[in-house]
């Protein structure tokens, strides 16, 4: 063996057995509780806190910032064990790797790391991602929250949208309008990391979603927020560019926890279709049921594949901008075909909460629109067509 062989090797090695634990903990600690965190939409705020000491929180972040330390491949494999146990766990566990983690590794100082990074690595502060208004959600540009500068301080006001871990975050990395260019709508918007018990920083109720119960969604308020200029990331006017760079990997996040409940659908299909008998044999002899599970199996591997040879891509320094986006539409799209697949082959079961493939078809559904919507995918997956033309 060559000592290249040897690396790959030991690299394959640690990923089987990460995959592993991410595997054996969200079949053991989190599957057997998923439905009735749903039901009672209950935050499970103790798991998360044993995820993070376990380095959930860390995935991303380089060995020497207390993080894991993962190559993207095995973020997105054990991202997607934790999504087959439960969506709303992987959510609020990517919103914080792939978003507040990744773009303050990228774009922060060495102060703000030792301030922020580390103990978001440890687990023991969780971030959440503040872009989204109730007036801009695809339109990122055009948001109206606002920063303006008073000496050495900043002070930030405006309401940010649908905040996954609102609440419960203990840092929100927040997108706001520091200048006006009348040249660029995407420049002078700038990222600030704010403490969420900073004065002024009022999240609102949770809001009351279709899926995804057991994951935290807020309106953040934040009224005169006064922060030190030392909590603004990166260059003043760059964070457009920096919550795009920061999508791109969130997609792949989003793709993996779409891949995790396809798998777990068609998983609970093939089950039940060899258990449930009608007419005096199982339902899956019928070719109508055999087929229907043929092609959510191959929208399941084919989903996986494109997602897994991003993440090949992205680990390599490729340029992954439009295959991201072509991950995310594919591996989203085929959730929602699988999800909705495994009602009808559960049949009036299906549409009952006492089965779990209602809550993945309802978990589903959100995947074709955070992060980016589908049509969104399209505009970036159609424009990157034509990027060599430029
Ligand atoms: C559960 C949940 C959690 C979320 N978590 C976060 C979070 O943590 N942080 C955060 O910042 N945001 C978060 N979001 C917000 C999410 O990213 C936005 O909802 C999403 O980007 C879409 O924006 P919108 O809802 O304003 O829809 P709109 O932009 O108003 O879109 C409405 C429809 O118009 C379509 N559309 C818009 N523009 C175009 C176009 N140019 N061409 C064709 N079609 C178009 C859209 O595809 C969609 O079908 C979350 C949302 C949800 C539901």
């Amino acid at each position: 063996m060559t000592t290249v062989d040897a690396a790959e090797s030991s690299v394959e090695q640690q990923r089987r057995e990460m995959v592993a634990m991410a595997r054996d903990f969200a079949r053991t600690e989190i599957a057997p509780h998923a439905a009735e965190w749903d039901r009672k939409k209950e935050y499970p705020a103790d798991t998360v806190k044993r995820l993070g000491a376990l380095g959930f929180l860390g995935m991303l972040i380089s060995e020497e910032l207390d993080g894991l330390g993962l190559d993207t491949l095995t973020y997105v494999m054990m991202i997607e064990e934790i999504a087959a146990a439960d969506a709303s766990v992987s959510i609020t566990l990517s919103v914080h790797n792939s978003l507040p983690s990744s773009i303050l590794q990228a774009w922060g100082t060495p102060q703000q790391w030792e301030r922020w990074l580390k103990p978001m690595a440890r687990g023991e502060l969780l971030a959440a991602f503040c872009v989204s208004e109730a007036g801009s959600g695809s339109d990122v540009a055009s948001l109206d929250s606002r920063a303006v500068r008073n000496g050495t301080d900043w002070v930030l006001n405006g309401t940010k949208a649908w905040v996954t871990n609102g609440d419960v975050a203990d840092l929100l990395l927040v997108l706001v309008r520091t200048s006006d260019d009348a040249t660029s709508r995407t420049r002078g918007l700038s990222f600030f990391m704010v403490p969420a018990d900073t004065p002024g920083v009022e999240p609102t109720k949770p809001e009351d979603k279709m899926g995804l119960r057991a994951s935290r969604t807020t309106q953040v308020v934040l009224t005169d927020v006064c922060l030190h200029a030392d909590h603004l990331i990166g260059e003043d006017g760059a964070g457009f560019q920096y919550a795009m760079e920061g999508l791109e990997g969130g997609r792949l996040g989003v793709a993996a926890q779409a891949v995790g409940i396809a798998q777990a659908a068609l998983d609970h299909s093939i089950r039940y279709a060899a258990e449930r008998e009608q007419f005096e044999v199982p339902i899956k002899d019928f070719q109508g049921i055999g087929f229907k599970l043929a092609d959510m199996a191959t929208r399941v591997a084919a989903a996986r594949a494109l997602l897994h040879d991003v993440a090949r891509a992205k680990e390599r320094g490729e340029d992954v901008s439009m295959r991201a986006s072509m991950a995310k539409l594919f591996a989203s799209e085929a959730a929602m075909f699988v999800t909705t697949e495994a009602v009808q082959v559960f049949g009036g079961y299906g549409y009952m909460r006492d089965y779990p493939v209602e809550r993945l078809f309802r978990d589903a559904k959100v995947t074709e629109i955070y992060e980016g919507t589908s049509e969104v995918q399209r505009i970036i997956i159609s424009r990157g067509l034509y990027a060599h033309d430029k």
